[in-house]
C-alpha cells in the first residue's frame, strides 16, 4: 500500500509553496492586477501573439481568459496539492459546472454519491439530465455499488471526502483504482472539507482535486472562490471551459485568498485539535444522541479517515436528544458559535441543516437522505478550545427542556 497520508501541507509550504520569489517593484505581497483587458505595442505584437510566439508564455489577452494575480493562486494551490497546474473559479460552484461542462458531454454518464453537496447532486442530477448527461447516485463510501453502477458510457466519478454534513469519507485510493481499471473513467474529488493539510487526493490516483476557497483556502469569510487542481492536460481543457463559461475568479478575491493560504497550516491544525476534543466531549453528553466526526471511532468512516488523512477537520455534525425543536434550542443557546451557512473560517459557524440548507425539505425527505431534523452542524474555528466546549456543554445542560 502507498503511503496513503502523503506529506501534510506544512506552514512552511503554506506561505511559500508557488510563490513568486521576484516580483516586478519588488513588493513582498501579489500585486492585485485590476484590469479587465491587456494592450498590445503594435498590430505586429498582437499577431506574434496569436501565433503563440510572444516571449512572455503568461502574457493575457484578456481579462475572462487568465489575470496575472490569479495565475499566482493557481500556482499556489497546485504546489500545495502537488498537482502541475490548477485553476481558479468565482466559487466552489462555479468550479463544479465548469469542470462537468469541460468534461462531460450528451450520452455520458456520471457516478456520485448519495451525500455529496446538495448543489453539486442537483447541478447532476437535474441539470446535466436536461442535457443528456445521465447518472447513477449510490450510497456514501460504498465502492461495490460504485463499480457496480459504471456503464460503457461511465466518464466520471464524483465525490466528496469527508462529505458535507456528516462527514463520511471514501477510500481515495481504492475509488481510483476501480476507476482506472474500467477504462476512459476521470475521478474528480471534492475535498473541501480535507483541505491540503489533511489529505492529498492526487496522490491517491484521483485525477482532479476541487476545493471550495470559499471555506478554508480563503478561511475568514470574506470571499467566494473556487479551485480545481491536476494534471496540464485537463486543467487546459477546464481552463478553456473557463474562457467560455466565464466563472472567473476576481484578482482582488485571488488577492484574499492568497493572503488567507498563509495561514492554512496553522489554522487547521488549530482546527483539528479543537474539532476533536469538542466531538469527544459532545460525545459524552447525556444530550446529545449522536456525533458524527471523522477522528471518532464510532463514525463509519474512522478507519478510512485515519488511514488517508492527517485530521479529521473543522466540521463537527451532532445530533441532539429531544428532536428538532431541542436543537434549535441548543443552537439559539450558544454564545460563541454565530449562526451562518458556510464552514472552515476562523469564526465558528453552527447551523440547524433542516431549517438551513434543507428547510424546503419534509422530515419524511431528510429521512431519504440521512437528514434527522435534530441534526447540529459546526464549524469549528480558531477560538480558544477550552471557551468552545464549555460554551456548547453548557447550552447543551441549558436547552434542556
Ligand atoms: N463543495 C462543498 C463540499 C461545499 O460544502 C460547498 C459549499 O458549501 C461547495 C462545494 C460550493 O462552494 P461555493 O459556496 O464556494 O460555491
Amino acid at each position: 500500500m502507498s503511503d496513503r497520508k502523503q506529506k501534510a501541507t506544512t506552514s512552511t509550504d503554506a506561505v511559500h509553496a508557488g510563490v513568486e520569489r521576484s516580483r516586478s517593484h519588488h513588493t513582498l505581497t501579489p500585486s492585485i492586477a485590476q484590469t479587465a483587458t491587456y494592450t498590445f505595442e503594435s498590430t505586429a505584437t498582437l499577431e506574434r501573439y496569436m501565433r503563440g510566439e510572444d516571449p512572455d508564455p503568461e502574457r493575457e489577452e484578456y481579462g475572462r481568459y487568465g489575470n496575472p494575480t490569479v495565475r499566482e493562486l493557481e500556482r499556489r494551490v497546485a504546489a500545495l496539492e502537488g498537482a502541475d497546474d490548477a485553476v481558479a473559479f468565482a466559487s466552489g460552484m462555479a468550479a463544479t459546472t465548469t469542470a462537468l461542462i469541460a468534461l462531460l458531454k450528451a450520452g455520458d454518464h456520471v457516478v456520485l454519491f448519495h451525500d455529496c453537496y446538495r448543489r453539486t447532486r442537483q447541478l447532476v442530477t437535474q441539470t446535466l439530465l436536461r442535457f443528456g448527461v445521465e447518472h447513477t447516485v449510490v450510497e456514501p463510501g460504498d465502492l461495490g455499488a460504485m463499480e457496480a453502477a459504471i456503464r460503457p458510457t461511465t466518464r466520471l466519478v464524483l465525490t466528496e471526502s469527508p462529505t458535507n454534513p456528516l462527514n463520511f469519507c471514501v477510500d481515495l485510493e481504492k475509488l481510483s483504482a476501480i476507476a482506472k481499471s474500467k477504462g476512459r473513467i476521470r475521478t474528480l474529488v471534492d475535498s473541501t472539507f480535507a483541505t491540503p493539510v489533511n489529505s492529498k487526493p492526487l496522490a491517491l490516483g484521483v485525477d482532479l482535486v476541487l476545493h471550495s476557497a470559499t471555506k478554508y483556502l480563503s478561511g475568514h469569510n470574506d470571499v467566494l472562490g473556487g479551485v480545481v487542481a491536476g494534471p496540464a492536460h485537463l486543467i487546459s481543457l477546464l481552463r478553456d471551459a473557463r474562457g467560455v463559461v466565464g466563472s472567473v475568479l476576481d484578482p482582488h478575491a485571488a488577492f484574499l485568498i492568497m493572503r488567507g493560504l498563509r495561514t492554512l497550516a496553522l489554522r487547521v491544525e488549530r482546527q483539528n485539535r479543537s474539532a476533536l476534543s469538542l466531538a469527544k466531549a459532545l460525545e459524552q453528553h447525556p444530550q446529545v444522541e449522536r456525533v458524527y466526526y471523522p477522528w471518532l471511532e464510532s463514525h463509519p468512516s474512522y478507519a478510512t479517515a485515519t488511514a488517508q488523512m492527517h485530521g479529521g477537520g473543522a466540521v463537527v455534525s451532532f445530533v441532539v436528544r429531544g428532536g428538532r425543536a431541542a436543537a434549535s434550542r441548543v443552537v439559539d443557546t450558544v454564545r460563541i458559535p454565530q449562526i451562518a451557512a458556510s464552514l472552515g473560517g476562523v469564526e465558528t459557524l453552527i447551523e440547524q441543516p433542516a431549517i438551513m440548507s434543507f428547510f424546503e425539505l419534509s422530515d419524511a425527505d431528510l429521512a431519504k437522505i440521512g437528514i434527522n431534523p435534530a441534526l447540529i452542524r459546526l464549524s469549528v474555528g480558531i477560538e480558544e478550545t477550552a471557551d468552545l466546549v464549555e460554551d456548547l456543554l453548557n447550552a447543551l445542560s441549558l436547552a434542556q427542556a
